[in-house]
């Protein structure tokens, strides 16, 4: 019979590295923690009308990448492509917006689904850390959370990325430019599916990644040179809290992002040390997305950052995170009775906060003290039946190799006091 693999596009998590990733969400976590957003966790899928309504029929995520299938029950739903429009249907649900302070600060951790072309840095399940603040229009609330996806990129010991900075315009400004644009992409030789782009998505047009279309845009309007005074000044607002903050970025007038429901600020972290997957995480202000999803006019911004991006840039880097001991203390029993014995103490090793682990499957001697140190434990506990007779067992420091007999009723407070 054959056996599986995971599916196309996905891959498993496994110790040690398993514990890495664990850390790596936590970190990206915690300075949101530190500044007021709550967590919230929202279903796997959703009724696929949120994502086309919310994301945008014209974006490649809606258009060519989403999981939607109908139900036994026929409901159309489809796997989560992001966060963002799920975030905000939870909070317009449970009228968040209605019943706490503006803005309602919330964080998320979890799984997203594309059908993408899988390859290193883009996968079909992705994990992100993501942040949205609902319901403010401030500069400040922008820089805010620029400034915390920097620290929490930094706290993990990442160096080698950049912010790169846009302002997208609002329901004034960016129309008079997506027609402007849009009039300049007609002039220009394009191949069928980039014409298709310009007429439904313009602005996607400048992400283009290829350098013949790079070349032909030479010349295209920019949006910079369309904003309103408003959306500059508040433009200029979030460059100048960021400036004061020590968090430096890089004007990037090109940048657009895939889904339909940005304005005004839009940002992206990138990584220099991952080839052409190098964004590890991007957001922006969203203006308009509650009242596309049928709520009331609530102005938000936030992002969403890569955890699967955030671990190859780490490797890139080249920062090693010690991995953590599975458990400090290893018990090594030798015989039936020191076996009930020491799985007692190591019960009660737990109880008191301990981590601790026991030899297995009846091995002897030989085998049980190498999986003792395979398990990166600091301490094997080694125990016969002439050691019981006296109430002890053997400490052994598996490092310095020095072994002491300990009390049986003293194993606890010895133990707690050497792994200070
Ligand atoms: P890209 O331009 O690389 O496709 P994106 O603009 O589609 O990125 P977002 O939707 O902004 O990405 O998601 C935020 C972050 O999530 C990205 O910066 C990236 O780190 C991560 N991400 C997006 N898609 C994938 C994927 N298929 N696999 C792994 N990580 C991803
Ligand atoms: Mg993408």
């Amino acid at each position: 019979m054959s056996t599986f693999s995971a599916p196309k596009g996905t891959y498993d998590l496994l110790p040690p590295d398993s514990a890495t990733v664990l850390a790596v969400r936590e970190a990206l976590a915690a300075p949101l923690r530190r500044a007021g957003y709550g967590y919230i966790e929202t279903p796997v899928f959703e009724d696929v009308a949120l994502f086309s309504r919310g994301v945008g029929e014209s974006t490649d995520i809606v258009s060519k990448e989403m999981y939607a299938f109908t139900t036994r029950g026929g409901d159309e739903l489809a796997l989560r492509p992001e966060g963002t429009a799920s975030v905000l249907r939870a909070a317009l649900q449970a009228n968040l917006h209605r019943t706490g302070n503006l803005p309602v600060k919330l964080w998320y951790s979890g799984s997203q689904y594309r059908y993408e072309r899988p390859q290193k840095g883009r996968y079909r399940q992705f994990w992100q850390v993501g942040a949205e603040a609902i319901g403010a229009e401030d500069p400040a609330l922008d820089a805010e959370l620029i400034i915390l996806a920097d620290d929490a990129y930094r706290s993990l010991g990442l160096r080698n990325f950049r912010i790169l900075l846009n302002s997208l315009g609002d329901r004034q400004c960016r129309p008079v430019y997506r027609a402007a644009l849009q009039e300049f992409l007609r002039g220009l030789e394009l191949d069928e599916d980039t014409v298709r782009r310009a007429e439904l998505n313009p602005l996607r047009v400048l992400d283009d990644k290829r350098a013949s279309v790079q070349a032909q845009l030479v010349g295209a309007p920019m949006l910079a040179d369309y904003l309103c005074e408003d959306c500059k000044a508040y433009h200029e607002q979030v460059r100048e809290l960021l400036t004061a903050a020590g968090v430096g970025f890089e004007d990037d007038p090109k940048l657009v992002r895939g889904l339909d429901y940005y304005t005004r600020t839009t940002f992206e972290f990138v990584h220099d040390g991952l080839g052409s997957q190098s964004a590890v995480g991007g957001g922006g202000r969203y203006d308009g997305l509650s009242e596309m999803i049928g709520g009331p006019a609530l102005p938000s911004v936030g992002w969403a950052l890569g955890v699967d991006r955030t671990l190859l840039a780490l490797e890139a880097e080249g920062v090693v995170r010690e991995p953590a001991p599975s458990s400090d203390v290893f018990a090594v029993p030798l015989g039936e009775q020191a076996r009930k014995v020491l799985f007692g103490a190591v019960t009660g090793l737990r109880r008191e906060g301990v981590s601790a682990d026991l030899a297995y499957g009846g091995k002897g001697l030989k085998a049980a003290m190498k999986a003792a140190d395979r398990s990166g434990a600091r301490f094997a506990l080694v125990a016969g039946e002439r050691d019981l007779a006296e109430g002890l067992v053997q400490l052994k420091d598996l490092t310095s190799g020095d072994q002491t007999p300990v009390a049986l009723d003293a194993l606890v407070a010895t133990l707690k006091e050497k792994l200070k």
